[in-house]
């Protein structure tokens, strides 16, 4: 019987629309993706109490906060796009259609992040900064790190314009006289030249842009559209 047989898919879908990363980075790590038909109260009702939330404004910049005491739910923590916590209970929150929703745990100290990275996210090394932030607030050795990737916009639908090739080179490939960009390869190099173990990213593989039943897409829908909701927690 070929390895991982029968056991669930890492990022599943429950009864209420609502994905989880299951089997990542440890039991005490809550992180997922409310889907486009998430009936959200009940998706957000599997968090246990306290159920404090906390928000990145997201401007598509690099800034990480560190949230380190809060009861109770904050306005969005302006001009960042990501946040680490060690607080139990503390749920981190960022919103995306198309740009990478990026988890981030280090369980043995008990500290979760998350990061919204964009093209100008990654450009401005987002999740090298993430890394960073858990090391000299945390120290936590890259290489002990978890990451998750999202569902984001990929290589089969992410059709750029010449200025991508010279930002990000091997990334970009021309198919059927399109030239498309791999945000997650992006990411992923990203995270691997900082010392994160390619072993311990766990990558969705779901893609915003081909599958309109379970996630929103700003590329496809326009601006109008809704946000998939990601979220991180440890339980208290
Ligand atoms: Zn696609």
């Amino acid at each position: 019987m070929p390895a991982g047989e029968g056991r669930p898919p890492p990022f599943e879908r429950g009864s209420d629309g609502g994905w989880w990363f299951a089997r990542w980075a440890s039991r005490r790590v809550m992180a997922g993706v409310s889907g486009r038909h998430v009936d959200l109260q009940r998706w957000l009702g599997r968090l246990p109490a306290p159920r404090a939330t906390v928000e990145a404004e997201q401007v598509h910049g690099a800034s990480v906060a560190i949230i380190e005491g809060t009861a109770r739910s904050l306005p969005p923590i302006a001009g960042c796009d990501a946040l680490l916590t060690a607080i139990p209970g503390a749920s981190l929150m960022i919103r995306s259609a198309d740009c990478l929703p990026v988890f981030f745990a280090d369980p043995l100290r008990g500290v979760v992040g998350i990061a919204h990275a964009g093209w100008r996210g990654l450009a401005g090394l987002v999740l090298a900064r993430v890394v960073a932030a858990f090391r000299h607030s945390i120290h936590t050795r890259a290489e002990e790190l978890y990451v998750a990737i999202g569902p984001s916009i990929r290589a089969c639908c992410y059709e750029v314009g010449p200025e991508f090739a010279s930002r990000f080179g091997p990334f970009v490939h021309e198919q059927a006289g399109r030239r498309m960009c791999d945000l997650p390869g992006v990411a992923k190099d990203q995270l691997r030249r900082c010392g994160v173990s390619p072993a311990r990213v766990l990558d969705s593989q779901r893609c915003t842009g081909c599958e309109p039943q379970e996630w929103f897409s700003l590329r496809r829908e326009g601006a109008a559209t809704g946000r998939l909701i990601s979220l991180i927690m440890l339980r208290p």
